[in-house]
């Protein structure tokens, strides 16, 4: 037996025969019929391994790849009433040893491929000693074991996730699975998911983005996941393309019916490097892989690919419609501790360029000013004098973590209070405007119509970091960043706060250029003032400019802005 967890309903009556999972490379298949049968084992060995029968609201750390077992795993933790913390494969031994001890993780589990790793860390000095239970491997048998659900209190069930780090150490999010379900419920409204999509899942899976959008939401819908891993731009494409193969260029097209691994993916999500990636891999196929892929993604095939984590920038976004005959990137704006908050729509109109949306189904949101603390309330984005106000996007409603881990003031200081009883706002610490979208919320889809709708939200970027106070004016790095990309020169470009004792802040520019466009590796900051007069206000172009040939990102392609200053423009310290 299992608690009566919605997922657990909800995957209960799935066809027992449809494809819950899929592992990419090897073909091998998971039905949704075996998936409860397997929860039920490996939450038992849990239990055992435990040593107690009651291991409610214990943190339970795991370090599985992406596959079947993950799902399983995630699972059995929650049917123990207990809270999944997922590490990375990719983190190193003392990260991994920052969370285990910050967790105070009851067990390590791993699976065979990163029992090494485990040791590993287990023989580093620990706070807490876990009980490390190493998983066997599912082979993805057919067995439909009878699961029945039994209405009992999940009591702390949940996850904990760790934030990506981009501004400081990794902060312990507590999202109790009815937190978990919120969410789902949101996007499988929003973004329609469905038995018959089949999504291609590239992502790491200690964030958000990877579990909560590509993991837990398609099980409540019986949609089909297909994990590629390790991510490889090639192997993606290859995989794309493969049921628009002609029968001779498919390796193994013996059998009638096709491979459920040659199903067409009707369902991506990834970050913005990994588009950029793509679009460049793309390049470099041989003919015939090059135009079966771009048929696997044109709208008619590829329902949805969307794209967060980080700002979207436009070039890649038009490369991806020009690819693939139209297909427009849908950007949605997310956070560890809220899951997704806002989001363009369905239709083509609501996708626009630069902007994420808006509130998602559930998801109440206001703007903030930040100077005043007064809301921006609609109809007032614009002061007296017809400028834009720009606020902090705040949050609430059932979707919105419980708290970061052991720290009742880091969390305290991130909620306000409200007046209305309705439970206090969470502060992001992003900043945006509102603006009206000509032909933009029009929707007639039911799925669409009661959130996608009125002004559209611009995410201006993180207060800490993105938003640079120059000389009075306040600048978004956001902003310049998106007119900088737009330059045929520029390839990457990160816009950060340099320190200044005249301006306060002046805005400086690091930059990878396109060699295409600037084949000598030479652009001044002459050049760049030039190229940029007449898109940018004079006080928004950048003062500083450092030409590099790498911009290090975090595993989600996040950029950490406080330390690459300091690294780039050391001497203006
Ligand atoms: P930390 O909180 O540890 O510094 P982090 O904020 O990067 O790291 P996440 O919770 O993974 O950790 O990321 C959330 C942040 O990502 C948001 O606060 C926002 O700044 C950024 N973000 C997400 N989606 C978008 C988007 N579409 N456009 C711009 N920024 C985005
Ligand atoms: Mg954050």
């Amino acid at each position: 037996t299992l608690p009566r967890l919605p997922v657990f309903e909800a995957i209960a009556r799935h066809d027992p025969e449809s494809t819950a999972v899929i592992h990419s490379n090897s073909g091998r298949r998971f039905r949704y019929g075996e998936l409860l049968g397997d929860v039920c084992k490996v939450r038992n060995r849990l239990c055992e391994a435990a040593g107690k029968d009651d291991i409610d609201g214990e943190r339970i750390a795991f370090l599985v790849e992406n596959s079947y077992d993950y799902v399983v795993t995630l699972l059995a933790i929650l049917a123990a009433k207990s809270i999944a913390v997922p590490l990375s494969p990719a983190f190193p031994a003392p990260e991994l040893q920052y969370i285990l001890n910050h967790s105070e993780a009851l067990m390590l589990l791993s699976s065979a491929k990163f029992t090494s790793k485990a040791e590993e860390v287990l023989k580093t000095e620990l706070d807490f000693q876990p009980v490390h239970l190493q998983l066997e491997k599912f082979q993805g048998n057919g067995v439909h074991e009878k699961v029945t659900l039994e209405k009992s209190d999940p009591g702390s069930a949940g996850m904990m996730l760790y934030t990506s780090g981009t501004t400081n150490r990794p902060k312990g999010v507590l999202l109790p699975q009815s937190v978990m379900t919120a969410q789902a419920r949101s996007l499988l409204q929003a973004w329609e998911y469905s038995p018959s999509d089949h999504l291609l899942h590239v992502l790491p899976l200690h964030h958000i983005h990877g579990t909560i959008n590509a993991i837990f939401t398609p099980l409540f819908s019986g949609s089909t996941i297909e994990f590629l891993f390790p991510f490889n731009a090639d192997a993606v494409w290859r995989r794309f393309a493969a049921p628009f193969l002609t029968p001779d260029q498919t390796p193994d097209s013996d059998s009638d019916s096709p491979q459920p691994r040659h199903r067409k993916i009707t369902f991506f999500t990834a970050v913005p490097t990994i588009y950029s990636r793509l679009l460049a891999a793309h390049k470099a196929l041989p003919p015939d892989m090059q135009s079966a892929a771009r048929a696997a993604i044109s709208p008619a095939n590829l329902r949805l690919a969307i794209s967060g984590s980080a700002a979207l920038p436009t070039p890649i976004k038009r490369a991806w419609a020009d690819l693939s005959g139209g297909n427009v990137l849908l950007e949605r704006f997310g956070m560890t501790e809220v899951g997704m908050a806002l989001s363009c729509g369905l239709d083509v109109a609501d996708r626009v360029d630069g902007s994420v949306g808006w509130p998602l189904p559930g998801v109440e949101a206001r703007l903030v000013d930040v100077d005043t603390h007064q809301v921006i309330e609609p109809g007032q984005e614009r002061d007296a004098d017809g400028r834009e106000r720009a606020g902090e996007i705040q949050l609430r409603g059932p979707s919105i973590f419980a708290g970061y881990w052991r720290s009742p003031e880091a969390t305290a200081r991130e909620f306000v209070n409200a007046k209305d009883g309705r439970g206090p706002w969470f502060k992001t610490g992003d900043v945006a405007v509102r603006r009206p979208v000509e032909g933009a919320g029009r929707s007639d889809r039911p799925s669409q119509r009661d959130w996608a709708r009125g002004d559209l939200y611009f995410i201006l970027g993180r207060r800490s970091a993105d938003i640079i106070k120059s000389g009075g004016e306040k600048v978004s790095a956001l902003e310049v960043e998106r007119e900088m990309l737009a330059l045929p020169q520029v390839a990457e470009v990160a816009v950060l706060a340099v320190p200044s004792g005249k301006w306060g802040q002046k805005v400086g520019a690091v930059v990878i250029l396109d060699r295409e466009h600037v084949p000598d590796g030479k652009w001044s900051p002459l050049d760049m003032r030039r190229a940029l007069k007449g898109r940018l206000a004079s006080y928004k172009i950048p003062q500083v400019l450092k030409v590099v040939d790498h911009i290090p990102r975090n595993a989600m392609g996040k950029i950490n802005k406080k330390m690459l200053v300091k690294e780039m423009f050391i001497d203006e310290f």
